[in-house]
């Protein structure tokens, strides 16, 4: 039971003092009781007015103790009660004077504590500034010693030395500065830590005795000394040689073997190599053929063959491993990744051609080959057949009856001169583009009636690019109205200066109907080659150019050579292009079967493998193993190629092919020609047709008869097939028949492309043209039901019409374009509205019309268009 008399109630005194306790029983229970003290009454003695406090109450009751000074009428209980009182105060008052003196001691004894404390304190401020001017002064002298001794060690650290003595007294003015102040260095010189480690172990509250003091002081001191010993000596060490330990030890106190330094060193280096840990990359010598597949391209370099086909990506070529790329890629590759290219020739097996230079006094003269260019009916072929004195211009188709594509012709001085007989720059060009540059000079033929014309330009355009001589046949001189000097100066636009003009360029006036002239041609045609000094060796094995080649139905294929040099022999092996073949039979342009052929000399070859193509060179080998070798080397290659062409396309180039495909319509067709000449003229004059939107597309063209491959191929690809002096063959016939392919057989080139470009006009989309018709200005929008919004209009230019299109303007901006829905004047549904009338109008399928707006009224036609 506790009292709490904290809490006093108020009330009588005497009254019961309650609090409350917690009882706590077993189990957690507990139970709050009242708690109860009765104290005993203390009778505090009434004052009387005027008395000050106690001891005037004292004095009342000394005086009260007396009963002859009691005053009068107080009873002697009441008395007693009173003296009783008195003895309690008194008693209390003595208990209160002791406790005051009580705290008054107390007082003193803390006064005269914080005293001593602060004399303590002094003292010791007093000892500490003491012991740091010591320690400074301390210091100086072991430093003082540590230099004396380095400068004895080592006369080179003189320097050194001195200029650490010579830093080193300013650090004890430092220190001597805080004893002037009075209060601890802020300096962080090694004085300063000392003062405040002495501040910090100096004990607070105890009144510490001078001898302890002092005591600690001196072992602080020795501390220090040891400290600055050893600093002195690190500095004397430092102040000398930095090694490479010393500078690491300092940072991190470890040190580093010389092995693991070189190590770290090497690395660093490699690193800034760029080689980083992978072994040294291996440069090689990469062997290129023609063509070569990615796969095997990486394989030559060592190369990841991802990595080959990332970097055909980066130049923006799409390609999977499997394919072929052509050399030049390739070797763009190659020397991406650093290696070095060794391009491969015609593969090894072309070396069994013979190779070698002919001797000078082998040469002999051969004749010149001239290739009659000019436009289309200048008397190209009427000029040929001129020369050779025979007359095959009763029409182009038929006429030929020994067509063997070369012909020579022996002038009157005996010279021999060959003329191609394929008339016209496509032949020429298709030539050249298989690298085979038969012709020595180019006779153009400029008609004198006619002059100047398109192809006349382009036949002097190739023969300036092929770097061939021309010389000028100005024809048609026996017709009225020709006018040579037209034909002089319009030339001179094109940078040919002829010989009548002061050029270098011979011109010849002749008529190929009336053979005048003609003597002239010739003339110049043999001086031209006399300046060219055309020679070659007879005696070799000979080396020519394909010119046409056709596959007879009785003889099989059959080759039109032009020897460069060399004699063909009757029973030669030889390599032609892709194909192989042993000289069964030659024919000169005569008809005639010859046994030899020297050069220029144009003679058709039999025993052929297959046909070659326009172009493909001929060369003489020893064995038929070799030939087939090559012609099968020059097969696969030309596969290669052909996939490697297919397949490396530039991104640029799908897109663009993507986008073609899109937009462009396609004729197909298939081309069967009697002489590859024809062929790949018909091939080129049908490239040309088509514009931006219709192209026609030749899916295969060849020589010989039409023939079931052929038809299957028409009718896979839905196309038709075109012949060309050949016809279908019976079987193909009834197939075609069958499938329903079209077969077209032609005789004229020219007829050939006009039916072509005919059918591809039928491809082209119509023409849509747009024809304004009128306006409408809206005035106000009603809602009608049944109809939805109209538009109450006015139509202030030419005619609204109901079929008619409409587009909406709102401040000149088209918001719809459409149709309407219903045309109303009065009520009425109208056909037409003319300008200056009201009308009502409503759009199909749109409601979002407003007064102001505009409507503009048009019509469209379709065009059908033509290929030009
Ligand atoms: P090509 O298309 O250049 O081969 O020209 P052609 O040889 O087919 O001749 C076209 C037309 O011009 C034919 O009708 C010839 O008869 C005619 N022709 C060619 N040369 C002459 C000529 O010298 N004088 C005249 N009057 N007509 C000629």
């Amino acid at each position: 039971m506790s009292d709490t008399d904290g809490k006093k109630p108020l009330g009588l005194g005497g009254a019961p003092r309650s609090g409350q306790v917690k009882q706590s029983f077993s189990h957690g229970r507990t139970k709050s009781v009242v708690v109860e003290t009765k104290r005993k009454r203390v009778v505090v003695p009434v004052a009387k007015p005027g008395t000050p406090g106690a001891p005037a109450a004292a004095g009342t009751a000394s005086h009260l103790g007396d009963p002859s000074k009691r005053p009068a009428g107080i009873t002697d209980a009441e008395m007693e009660r009173r003296l009783a009182a008195l003895r309690v105060a008194k008693a209390r008052e003595a208990e209160d004077a002791a406790r005051r003196a009580e705290d008054e001691r107390e007082r003193e004894e803390e006064r005269a504590r914080k005293r001593d404390e602060a004399e303590t304190k002094e003292r010791e401020e007093r000892e500490r500034i003491e012991a740091a001017r010591a320690k400074a002064a301390e210091e100086e002298r072991l430093r003082a010693e540590a230099a004396a001794e380095a400068a004895a060690r080592a006369v080179q650290r003189k320097a050194d030395v001195l200029g650490t003595t010579r830093r080193q007294p300013a650090q004890p003015a430092a220190a001597e500065k805080p004893a002037a102040d009075g209060r601890p260095a802020r300096n962080p010189a090694p004085a300063a830590p000392a003062v405040d480690d002495a501040i910090a172990r100096a004990p607070m509250g105890a009144k510490p005795g001078l001898a302890p003091a002092r005591n600690k002081t001196d072992r602080e001191r020795e501390e220090r000394e040891r400290n600055a010993k050893a600093k002195a000596g690190d500095e004397g060490r430092r102040s000398g040689k930095l090694t490479l330990n010393d500078a690491l030890a300092g940072e991190g106190g470890r040190t580093r073997s010389m092995a693991a330094m070189k190590r770290k060193q090497e690395k660093a280096r490699q690193k800034a190599m760029g080689f980083g840990n992978k072994p040294e990359k291996q440069f090689r010598d990469v062997q290129l053929p023609e063509s070569i597949t990615v796969s095997e391209l990486a394989n030559r370099m060592s190369e990841r063959a991802a990595d080959v086909v990332k970097s055909l990506m980066k130049m923006g070529m799409m390609v999977t491993m499997n394919q072929a790329i052509d050399a030049d890629t390739a070797e763009l590759v190659i020397e991406e990744f650093g290696h070095k290219v060794v391009r491969v020739s015609d593969a090894d097996v072309e070396q069994a051609i013979e190779q070698t230079k002919d001797a000078a006094a082998d040469l002999e003269t051969r004749p010149p080959v001239i290739t009659i260019m000019g436009h289309v009916d200048h008397g190209k072929t009427s000029l040929l057949d001129a020369l050779r004195k025979a007359n095959v211009v009763q029409g182009e188709a038929g006429g030929i009856t020994q067509h063997i594509g070369a012909y020579q012709v022996v002038t009157d001085k005996g010279q021999k001169l060959t003329f191609l007989d394929t008339p016209g720059h496509a032949a020429f060009t298709s030539m050249r583009s298989r690298g085979a540059q038969v012709t020595d000079i180019v006779v153009l033929v400029v008609a004198a009636d006619d002059a100047v014309m398109p192809q006349t330009i382009e036949a002097i355009a190739h023969a300036k690019a092929a770097k061939v001589p021309m010389i000028v046949a100005i024809n048609k001189m026996d017709k009225h109205g020709a006018d040579a000097t037209k034909v002089r100066t319009d030339l001179l636009q094109h940078e040919i200066v002829v010989e009548a003009m002061s050029g270098d360029v011979q011109d010849v006036e002749v008529s190929a109907k009336t053979g005048m002239g003609l003597d002239n041609l010739l003339e110049a045609i043999a001086l031209q080659a006399e300046i060219l000094e055309l020679r070659a060796n007879p005696n070799r094995n000979a080396s020519g150019a394909v010119i046409e080649a056709k596959l007879d139905v009785g003889r099989g294929p059959i080759a039109t050579v032009l020897h460069q040099n060399g004699t063909l022999n009757k029973g030669d092996i030889f390599v032609v292009g892709e194909q192989w073949g042993k000289v069964r039979a030659l024919i000169n342009d005569q008809g005639e079967r010859v046994d030899h052929a020297g050069p220029s000399v144009p003679v058709e070859v039999l025993g052929l493998s297959g046909t070659p193509s326009a172009g493909d060179t001929l060369n003489v080998v020893e064995t038929e193993a070799q030939a087939r070798e090559i012609a099968d080397y020059r097969a696969k290659s030309a596969k290669d190629k052909r996939a490697a062409i297919g397949a490396a396309t530039t991104l640029e180039q799908l897109m663009a092919k993507a986008k073609a495909d899109q937009d462009v319509a396609e004729l197909p067709i298939i081309v069967k020609a009697d002489v590859q000449g024809s062929a790949e003229a018909i091939v080129q004059a049908l490239e040309k047709v088509g514009n931006d939107e219709v192209r026609v597309r030749v899916l295969s063209y060849g020589v010989g008869a039409i023939t079931d491959t052929d038809v299957s191929l028409a009718e896979a690809s839905k196309c038709p097939i075109i012949g060309f002096n050949v016809r279908a063959n019976a079987s193909a016939r009834n197939s075609a028949h069958q499938k329903g392919v079209e077969l077209r057989y032609y005789s004229i080139i020219y007829d050939l492309v006009d039916d072509i470009k005919a059918a591809a006009s039928g491809l082209l989309k119509a023409e849509i043209r747009e024809t304004f018709i009128g306006y409408a200005q809206i005035k106000e929008v009603f809602k009608v039901t049944g109809i939805g919004q109209v538009a109450g209009c006015l139509v202030t230019e030419g005619v609204a019409r109901r079929s008619a299109g409409v587009r909406l303007l709102r401040d000149n901006v088209v918001i719809h374009e459409g149709t309407l829905k219903t045309l109303k004047r009065f009520k009425d549904e109208v056909k037409e509205v003319i300008s200056g009338q009201e009308c009502g109008m409503a759009f199909e399928r749109y409601e979002d019309i407003r007064a102001g707006d505009v409507i503009e009224i048009f019509e469209r036609e379709e065009v059908q268009r033509t290929l030009a």
